[in-house]
């Protein structure tokens, strides 16, 4: 790169910060030229729960205790009401940040690549949306999620197997009695022999009643009861 070149570039970049400063997604403090999404205070200091370290035995896999069979599941941060975690959630969601997801998917992907059976998987499988959502928000904030810990982790994702048979409301108002009949039945597989004998990790932004993650492992579990599935999210609801 010239060095006029380098020059006009930073000169544009310092232009656009001023009209459209980038922002911490935790914090909103503005963010310097090295850090991306998050700044460094806030990636240093976020709750993290360390789950990936004990993979089979923790919080999340005990909430899966006696609903379906899962062999692992792993939340990078700890979910909780006016938090930055929430801050972070709602503007992957709401606010146009795919890239943020990705961002934190490639983060989080090298902690579980160090980590068994993680690291194992054969295939990362996001929770669908129905196309008809994903359509009008520009993308599935689990997909982009699954497609960082997917450049990390060096696992091929698949998200044209699992699908959503149809609408559902959304749960953020709902009970836990709601969400489990509101996901009742609503994922199932397009080619389930695709599937035969893989270790799967399913990938989802937030666990909260986990009645999303648990009718998609049913809708797996249904064509292949011996599976094996892995869960892991970014952000995780201790109740
Ligand atoms: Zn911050």
């Amino acid at each position: 790169m010239t060095k006029r070149f380098a020059f006009l570039q930073d000169f544009w970049a310092a232009i656009l910060s001023i009209i459209y400063p980038r922002l911490c997604l935790a914090c909103d403090a503005p963010l310097g030229k090295a850090e991306n999404h998050l700044c460094l205070p806030c990636q240093a200091d976020l709750p993290e729960t360390s789950f990936h370290l004990t993979p089979c035995n923790n919080t999340f896999v005990e909430r899966f205790y006696r609903r379906v069979p899962i062999q692992s599941a792993a939340a990078y941060y700890w979910f909780a009401q006016q938090s930055r975690i929430q801050q972070i959630i709602h503007q992957i969601k709401y606010h146009n940040q795919p890239d943020a997801a990705t961002e934190i998917g490639r983060m989080y992907g090298y902690a579980l690549s160090r980590t068994k059976p993680f690291s194992e998987a054969d295939y990362l499988i996001p929770v669908p949306m129905h196309p008809q959502k994903e359509h009008a928000r520009g993308y599935n904030q689990a997909t982009v999620f699954a497609q960082g810990l997917s450049e990390s982790m060096n696992i091929p994702l698949i998200t044209n197997n699992l699908y959503k048979t149809k609408m559902t409301q959304s749960q953020t108002k709902m009970s836990k009695q709601q969400r489990l009949e509101n996901t009742e039945g609503v994922f199932a597989l397009r080619h389930p022999m695709a599937l035969r004998g893989k270790k799967i990790i399913i990938a989802d932004d937030v666990m909260t009643s986990g009645a999303t993650l648990e009718s998609c492992c049913k809708a797996i579990l249904a064509e292949l009861p011996d599976a094996e599935i892995h869960l892991v999210t970014i952000a995780f609801t201790e109740h």
